[in-house]
Order: structure tokens, then C-alpha cells, then sequence
């Protein structure tokens, strides 16, 4: 904090990425600022405030549901289309979110910014297939949300370029989800797993699952054998005891591994 020189208020995407990308001001994006401060590099001199850009809205375009990056967690919970996308995971997930305190202030942007065991939108946006739109200096650019993480995405969020919105894809309106935040206490930021569980129904068979993963690692993953297992219809138990598998290789340790297998069959059984 005592390398901040400047305070902006850029009031577009445009100004906000030519204040951004001017290296004079060694600027860096803050949103919410719950989490910013505790990761700020000495080099940075400019606090670039998001709060007067408009990356806020929450909007069907294209049949996909368009979230801004500068919703906070509160909005999220609170929007009539996020409660009414895939059964309300997207809201019911905002909703667990440690304090109001926090979901008052912190956004999406800056929740998937940077890869963080606890957060919660990295493990629903992966099983959601979702996608991130950012501002960058070539322009804009669409990534894949499970590619956001990797080296080869080349995106330093918040340096130099800005997250502007995330796009959750049509095809999981109908989806039936469940997102598990297993941890002490339902104020925790920390907690043992968190798991997201998606089937898309065809009569009596999934046609398509979605495991994914998160509290074991930075970066949140899918269980593909368990995903595969349920898409081709085996028993509660089978689909349970793959993921069971797929989290000991994770060394994830015998209670997460129970807990979140009986997690799983009671999804199966529910959905
Ligand atoms: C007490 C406490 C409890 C918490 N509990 C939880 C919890 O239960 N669940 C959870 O998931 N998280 C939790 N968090 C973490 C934190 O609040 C979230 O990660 C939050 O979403 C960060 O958003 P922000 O808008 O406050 O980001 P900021 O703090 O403003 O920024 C965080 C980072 O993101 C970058 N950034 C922000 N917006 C953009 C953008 N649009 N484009 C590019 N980069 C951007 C910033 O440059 C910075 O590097 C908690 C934090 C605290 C302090």
C-alpha cells in the first residue's frame, strides 16, 4: 500500500485500459477492494477504481446469460435471471459467500481474477462451461473459462487487461446443478471441498454431467471419470465411488473423499 501514488476513477472500458496500459501510472484494477490490497505488488503506484465503469449489468444476449464483471456477489444472489438459471445455482452459490459484508462489496471479476483455493465462482464457472470476455490491448479477447488459468492464456487480469463479463452458455439453462461449500461453518471463506455437480436430463438418462472440484488446489478441477460414469447412466454407488478414486489420487484424504461421495449419490438420487 505505500508504493499507491494515484487514485482513478476512469469512467468506460476505454479509459480504464488507456490508464492500464500507460506505463507511467503502473496501474492495477480494484473492484471491490476485499482482496486487492493483500495481493498488491510493490510496483504498482495507481489504484485503477472500477467503480464508475459500466461492467456491472446482468443480461440475456444470444440466449446466453451475460454477467459483468463488476456485479458484486449481493447482485448476483439477488438477480431474477441468475435465480432462475440451472435451478438458481448461480445465486444460491453468491449465496454462500462468507458475510454480507463481503458479498456488499466483493465481484465476480475479482473473484476469478487470480486462482484462490477458497473462491467460489472458479469451481461453478468451470462446471458451467463458462466463458471470459476481456478489454486487452489488442482489443477483446473470449477465453474458455478452464483456460483462464493456464500460462498460455498470456493475461495478467487487473495489469493488463480487464475482465468485462462472464458468459454462462445457453445450453445450461436447464441444467440440474447443485454447488457444496463443505466447511466449519457457513461464515468460513475456507472449507474442506467445495464440489459443483451438473447433470442436463434426457427422459430418465444425463446426457451430459459436470463435476468440478475446488479447496484442494488453486485452480479448481473436473472429475471426468465420475462425469463420464454418470453420463452413462451407472448406479448412484459407481458414480460415487469414481469420484471417490479421482479425489484419493488428488490426495484430497479419506474424509473429503467419503463426504464427497455421499455428496454425489445424494445429487443422483435428487435430481
Ligand atoms: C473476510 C473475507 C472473506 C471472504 N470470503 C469469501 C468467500 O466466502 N468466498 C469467496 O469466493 N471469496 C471470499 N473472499 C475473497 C474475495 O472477497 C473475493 O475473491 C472477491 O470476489 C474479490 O473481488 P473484489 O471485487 O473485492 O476484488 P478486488 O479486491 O478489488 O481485486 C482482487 C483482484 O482482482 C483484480 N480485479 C478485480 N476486478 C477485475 C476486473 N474486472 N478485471 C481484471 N482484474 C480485476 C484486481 O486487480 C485484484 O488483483 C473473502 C475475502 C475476505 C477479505
Amino acid at each position: 500500500m505505500k508504493s499507491i501514488k494515484y487514485y482513478a476513477f476512469p469512467s468506460s472500458v476505454k479509459e480504464a485500459m488507456s490508464l492500464l496500459l500507460d506505463r507511467k501510472y503502473k496501474a492495477m484494477a480494484l473492484a471491490g477492494g476485499t482482496l486487492v490490497a493483500k495481493t498488491l505488488p510493490d510496483s504498482v503506484e495507481t489504484y485503477l477504481d472500477l467503480k464508475n465503469v459500466p461492467i456491472k449489468g446482468i443480461k440475456l444476449a444470444g440466449g446466453n446469460l451475460v454477467i459483468g464483471a463488476g456485479a458484486t456477489f449481493d447482485e448476483i444472489d439477488r438477480s431474477k435471471l441468475c435465480r432462475s438459471w440451472a435451478g438458481g445455482v448461480i445465486s444460491s452459490a453468491a449465496a454462500k459467500c462468507s458475510s454480507q459484508l463481503v458479498r456488499n462489496m466483493a465481484t465476480i471479476g475479482g473473484n476469478i481474477a487470480r486462482p484462490h483455493s477458497f473462491n467460489i465462482f472458479p469451481v461453478l464457472l468451470l462446471g458451467l462451461d463458462a466463458k471470459v470476455r476481456f478489454a486487452c490491448k489488442t482489443g477483446t479477447k473470449l477465453v474458455d473459462f478452464q483456460d483462464l488459468y493456464s500460462s498460455g492464456a498470456g493475461l495478467r487480469p487487473g495489469l493488463d487487461c480487464l475482465i468485462t463479463e462472464v458468459i454462462i452458455p445457453a445450453k445450461t439453462r436447464k441444467w440440474g446443478c447443485e454447488f457444496i461449500k463443505l466447511a466449519k461453518t457457513e461464515s468460513s471463506w475456507e472449507s474442506y471441498i467445495k464440489l459443483f455437480f451438473a447433470v442436463e436430463k434426457k427422459g430418465k438418462f444425463f446426457a451430459q454431467a459436470r463435476i468440478a472440484v475446488g479447496a484442494l488446489s488453486p485452480r479448481p478441477f473436473r472429475a471426468p471419470a465420475a462425469e463420464k460414469a454418470l453420463a452413462a447412466g451407472e448406479t448412484p454407488e459407481a458414480c460415487a465411488a469414481a469420484l471417490a478414486a479421482e479425489l484419493a489420487a488428488a490426495r484430497a484424504g479419506d474424509y473429503r473423499c467419503a463426504a464427497a461421495a455421499n455428496l454425489l449419490k445424494r445429487f443422483v438420487k435428487s435430481v
